[in-house]
Parts: C-alpha cells; sequence; structure tokens
C-alpha cells in the first residue's frame, strides 16, 4: 500500500483539525483500511477554556461519521483528562461510558464520541488512527495469527488480545500498552479486529499505518497468499426464469424479515469463483472479517435459497446465546443480508439501495480476507458468543437506528414508463422520496439523468420493441430484486385528424404506444408482480380524453380508452394474485414536453384567452403540473388507496362534461 499523502493537498486544511481531517479522510478513501463508518481517528489538541487556563482536548470521530468524507464537526471534541480518569475504573457500563463521553464534551452539539474513544485518550500520542485493514484481518484470523504478527512486526506493536470493544478494550490496553510498549513501537495490534497507528505528527502517524499495512500485504505475498483467485467471464443471464427465481428469493426474504427488502444481484468472475470453491459451505459459514460488520452482514451468509431454514438456524442462535443476558434482549429478524448463490451471485438485502450496497462493499473484502487467509492457513472467524455479544451490543444497535423510521415505500421497487420527461419524471421523483428503488424506462437518452441516486436505474428502449422491453425489465429486477409497482405513463399524442382524413399511420402508431407497449409491458411484469412482499400495483396514467374525448383525437383518445378497458379487465383478472390496478385520468397539464410556448399561444388564442386563463380552463380554476399528478399517482400505490382496485380517478380541476 502506498502513502496517498501530499503536502500541497494537506496545506488546504487549514486550522488546528485540517491535518487530522485530510490524513482521516486519506484513510478513508481506501475501501481495504475501512468501509463505510469502520475505524476512527483522533488528535489531541491543547485549547483554552472560557477562564483562560489550557486543557488538553481529545479530537475524536464521532459516531455516524464516514472518515472519507469527515468535516471539523464530525470530531467530538472531549476533555482529555476525565477519560484517562475513567480508564481507571474496574468496570464501567456501555450507558455511563456513553454519558461520561457526552458530558466531558465541550461543545454541546457535537456528535457522541465513537466508542474507542477511551483507547484513544490513553494511547500518549498526539494523533492516533485506527482502521479494520484487510490484510491484517487475513493473518490474524488464522489458527497461529498471533505466531504470524509477531514474526511479521517484531516489537514495532503491541498485541493486545480479542475482546470485545468499548471499556473492556480500552481497559485492557490501559494495561497492556504501557506495559509492552518499547523503543520501536509504531503500532498496535488488536487481534481479529483491526490496527492502530500514532505519531505526535500527522504525516507519521498516517505512515505509520501505511508502513504496518503494507508489511502486512509483503507477508501474505512472500506465503503465496496474496493473489485472489477468479473464475470464467461468463454474463449474468437476465431472462424471464432467472428474474422470476431472484423475485420469489427476495419475496421470501422480505416474508421473514417482515418487510420489503431490495436484493440487488452482483456476479463479478471474483465473486463467481469464491462461491464456486469446492470449500465455499465450510469457509463461508463462520463469520465477520471484524466484528462491527455483523450489524451489517448478520454472523452468516446464506448458501443457496432456503430463507426459512435459514431463519430456524438465526432463531436457534439467538435463544443459544441471549439466555445468559441479564437484559431482555429482543430479537432482529431472522432474514440474512448476504447470499451467496451460484446462479445469481452475491446478493445483498437492505431496506434501501444505500444498505444494501454497503453490505455487498463489506463482503466482497470479506471474501478477500477468506480467501487470503484460507492460502495462508486456515480463516478462523471469532465464535458465536462474542459475535452475538456485538450484533446485539446496544451501542452497535443505535447505529443502525440512527436513521429514524422508514420511509413509505422502503425496500420497494418501481417501474415507471416514459420516466425521462414531465410526469413520469415527476413519478421518478415522488418515487424516490418515498424511499422506493425505480427502474425508468424511455427512448430518450435524458433517461440517464432523471436521477444520480444509486435507487434510480435508467434504461433507455424503445418500448415497441417487446423484446427490448423484456430485457429492461429483468435488468431492473436484477438490479433491485424484483418488482412492486408498474406506472404505465409513456404515452404518445399524435397530431390531430377528423375521422375522415385520419392516415392509417398515425392511428397505428398511437395503438403501437399507448396500447401495444402497454399491453406487453403488462403481460411481462405479472409474474413479478405475483411475488411482491406487499402485493404488486399498476397505475395507468389514462386521460379526460376516456370519459370526455376530444374533436379531431380519434387515434388518441380511441388508444387511451382501449388502455382503459386493458387496465379495468386487468383489475378484474388479477385481484386474486393480490395485485390492484387503477387509473389516473389527468387533463391539461402543461409542464411536458409536448406544451411548447408557441403551442400554448396558439392553443390560448384560438379560445380567445390568456395563455394563464388557458391553463386553468377548469371548474375550480386550478392550474395542473406533472408534479401534481405524480403525487396522486404515487398515493395510489400506497396505503390509502390499499382496498382500492379497478377505479378511474380524475386530476383535472373538474370538469363539467365528466361530472
Ligand atoms: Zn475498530
Amino acid at each position: 500500500m502506498l502513502s496517498r499523502w501530499n503536502d500541497a493537498e494537506a496545506a488546504k486544511y487549514s486550522g488546528p483539525l485540517g491535518p487530522r481531517i485530510y490524513s482521516s479522510r486519506l484513510l478513508g478513501q481506501e475501501p481495504s483500511l475501512v468501509l463505510h463508518g469502520g475505524g476512527n481517528t483522533s488528535v489531541k489538541l491543547l485549547e483554552k477554556d472560557l477562564y483562560g487556563d489550557e486543557e488538553s482536548i481529545l479530537y475524536v470521530k464521532g459516531s455516524g461519521w464516514d472518515l472519507e468524507y469527515i468535516e471539523a464537526a464530525g470530531f467530538a471534541p472531549v476533555r482529555l483528562n476525565p477519560l484517562l480518569k475513567l480508564a481507571t475504573l474496574e468496570q464501567l457500563s456501555d450507558e455511563r461510558m456513553v454519558n461520561e463521553l457526552r458530558g466531558h464534551m465541550t461543545r454541546a452539539d457535537a456528535p457522541t464520541p465513537s466508542v474507542e474513544a477511551i483507547l484513544h485518550a490513553i494511547l500518549p500520542y498526539r494523533y492516533v488512527d485506527h482502521t479494520h485493514t484487510s490484510a491484517l484481518l487475513s493473518i490474524t484470523n488464522t489458527p497461529n495469527g498471533a505466531a504470524r504478527i509477531r514474526e511479521i512486526y517484531g516489537d514495532s506493536v503491541v498485541v493486545i488480545p480479542y475482546i470485545m470493544p468499548g471499556f473492556d478494550l480500552a481497559r485492557l490496553c490501559a494495561e497492556g500498552f504501557p506495559r509492552d510498549v518499547g523503543p520501536n513501537t509504531i503500532g498496535m495490534v488488536l487481534m481479529n479486529h483491526g490496527l492502530f497507528s500514532f505519531a505526535d505528527d500527522p504525516r507519521e502517524s498516517y505512515e505509520n499505518m501505511i508502513k504496518l499495512v503494507s508489511q502486512a500485504e509483503d507477508y501474505l505475498r512472500q506465503q503465496d497468499a496474496w493473489e485472489v483467485e477468479i473464475s470464467d467471464n461468463r454474463e449474468q443471464p437476465h431472462d424471464r426464469e432467472s428474474a422470476t427465481a431472484l423475485a420469489k428469493l427476495r419475496l421470501a426474504i422480505s416474508q421473514a424479515a417482515k418487510s420489503p427488502m431490495l436484493l440487488p444481484s452482483y456476479s463479478t468472475p471474483r465473486i463467481r469463483h469464491f462461491i464456486a470453491r469446492k470449500d465455499s459451505q465450510q469457509i463461508s459459514q463462520q463469520g465477520p472479517a471484524t466484528p462491527d460488520h455483523i450489524i451489517r452482514t448478520k454472523q452468516l451468509p446464506l448458501l443457496g435459497h432456503d430463507v426459512a431454514g435459514y431463519a430456524e438456524n438465526y432463531r436457534r442462535y439467538f435463544v443459544q446465546h441471549s439466555a445468559p443476558a441479564d437484559t431482555k434482549l429482543e430479537m432482529l429478524d431472522p432474514a440474512p443480508r448476504v447470499i451467496l448463490d451460484p446462479e445469481f451471485g452475491l446478493c445483498t438485502a437492505g431496506t434501501s439501495m444505500a444498505n444494501a450496497l454497503i453490505v455487498r462493499d463489506l463482503y466482497e473484502e470479506t471474501m478477500n480476507v477468506i480467501e487470503r487467509a484460507e492460502h495462508l492457513d486456515k480463516y478462523q472467524a471469532l465464535a458465536s458468543p462474542e459475535l452475538f455479544a456485538v450484533e446485539y451490543w446496544e451501542l452497535e444497535q443505535a447505529k443502525l437506528r440512527s436513521g429514524g423510521s422508514p420511509p413509505q415505500f422502503s425496500g420497494e421497487i418501481a417501474l415507471v414508463s416514459g420516466a425521462a420527461s414531465g410526469i413520469g419524471r415527476a413519478t421518478v421523483k415522488a418515487l424516490l422520496t418515498r424511499g422506493a428503488a425505480v427502474i425508468g424506462i424511455d427512448i430518450a437518452p435524458e433517461i440517464h439523468t432523471v436521477s444520480k441516486q444509486s435507487a434510480f436505474l435508467g434504461i433507455q428502449c424503445d418500448l415497441r420493441e417487446s423484446e427490448q422491453l423484456s430485457k429492461a425489465l429483468y435488468q431492473g429486477v436484477h438490479h433491485f430484486g424484483g418488482l412492486d409497482m408498474l406506472f404505465l405513463n409513456a404515452g404518445i399524442f399524435p397530431e390531430s385528424h377528423a375521422i375522415h382524413e385520419l392516415p392509417d399511420t398515425v392511428w397505428q402508431q398511437s395503438m403501437a404506444i399507448n396500447v401495444d407497449a402497454n399491453l406487453s409491458l403488462l403481460r411481462t411484469s405479472h409474474p413479478l408482480l405475483c411475488l411482491s412482499p406487499s402485493g404488486g400495483r399498476v397505475l395507468i396514467i389514462g386521460s379526460k380524453n376516456v370519459p370526455a374525448p376530444g374533436l379531431g383525437a380519434a387515434a388518441y383518445s380511441a388508444a387511451k380508452a382501449a388502455l382503459n378497458q386493458l387496465g379495468r379487465i386487468a383489475a378484474l383478472e388479477w385481484a386474486p394474485d393480490n395485485i390492484r390496478v387503477n387509473l389516473l385520468h389527468p387533463d391539461a397539464v402543461f409542464d411536458t414536453g409536448i406544451w411548447t410556448t408557441e403551442v400554448l399561444e396558439k392553443r390560448a388564442d384560438a379560445h380567445q384567452m390568456s395563455v394563464a386563463e388557458y391553463k386553468r380552463r377548469n371548474l375550480l380554476g386550478v392550474e395542473i403540473s406533472s408534479h401534481d399528478v405524480a403525487e396522486l399517482a404515487v398515493e395510489m400505490c400506497g396505503p390509502l388507496f390499499a382496498k382500492t382496485t379497478g377505479a378511474q380517478l380524475p386530476i383535472d380541476g373538474g370538469s363539467d362534461r365528466i361530472i
């Protein structure tokens, strides 16, 4: 591993915390050092208090901050002396420790200090860096790990056997560190957990970390344990059969979790090799590389598809390990978070795409740790009681709960057709805001610019080509795990013609897009909607033209009326599958691509109205926007309409032709 330190870059970080922020981010940028909130750093600074007296303040990473993006506000300032005194106590409960940490902060609005704050305090160096580096874990997590660590590092590190993080670990280090520290010490190895480096200078502390990690990497290379293998480069199939199988697996996982979960599947030659190993059963069924992964990955991945068996084993694990605890624990949901499958590769479950991708990153790194440990000797994770203690540690659970209550469509997946503009684009936004993952399809290349969130996948495709359409659907299903909601929004408004002069091509094109493409999408989606954990939902964007057709709009009105009947019949046919189908009839939505200023002015003129008057030409005198339609469309797939199917709702400001 190379040092990323750059003096010119470092100089851009000013103020007493500047160098601490800079080198923390350098550590955070290296996935093999820390991932997603793992690791922590600190600096001890002398500051004057209100009365002008100098005191030592430990600035330590606040809980919930990620090293890669940390800012000054992410460090909690805690008075050093009280922390040092705490380390002399025989015992300290988690609750009281957190209370003490918070009580000694000099800034009341700072985040809660890392649970490893006391450990940072007792190390007598200005800068302290802590990571969960993969290379080191490949060595510590083997039967002779401690001896190997001694062989690699000699007296340059202090070695601390595994103990639960928090006060007990700080206490053990407070005893062990002063006893074992020597003139050559630049770091501390926590067995099965991670690595500390330190120095009075920020660059030196950071580069000590890089040096220690490089030594571990070199050792693995010398032992011929560094290279991880890959398998063939075959493509993952994206067909009806595999999409349905994945959606089934997602349904089982969501049922075990008692809430809908996303299940993105991901397959690379590296992942396929790991899963295809003859000993995959043995090496994967032990535990995570470092204990704090467990709150996101659970102790074990599921190999294959037996979710019920997995959940049963999880219940047993909970009963077995929770018995001796004096507090009454509540079991977490027993659904797996990591699924290793020869067909789908690595699937990770989460209530949001961001969460599922964090689990993916953690497990990809874990595969490297496991395989290198196997090359070296034999992977040996911590035993279940130790892991259980971290999984059900109140302080770790608090991290997961910090997100608040889940949004309305948490863990659900929607497909929106015609999503690049107008009502479709607004529907994507409304769904993302409510926590859904969204597959957006459109013929326009702008589909790729609708959202940068990981919960959005834009696919360019021609709706008239049924093969392209099903391919896009299956691609979306593999990306997120299934399908819960279908928004049939794409449509065209062909040029006006009286029937006696209506060209076949205009009629046929209107039918092809407004009806045929929707039929195709409904048919292809049906088996997937049947597998939705909360019941499938279809929302069809119809038109005021269905109940109140307009002169010259035969091609459009007839096509929308056909689509309307299609939707009503789907409501009849699919109710036994627990799929709801509802229809929305908007009118006069002018903030869409079709309505240029020029067209609007022409129409307003024809009605002898101003553009503003023309836009509000309805009983309530209101203007209807894409946003209004999208919000209602999305709500019709939510709990308010849970008992409604086959309904047609106007959103037109009121029309005397319809009422
Ligand atoms: Zn740690």
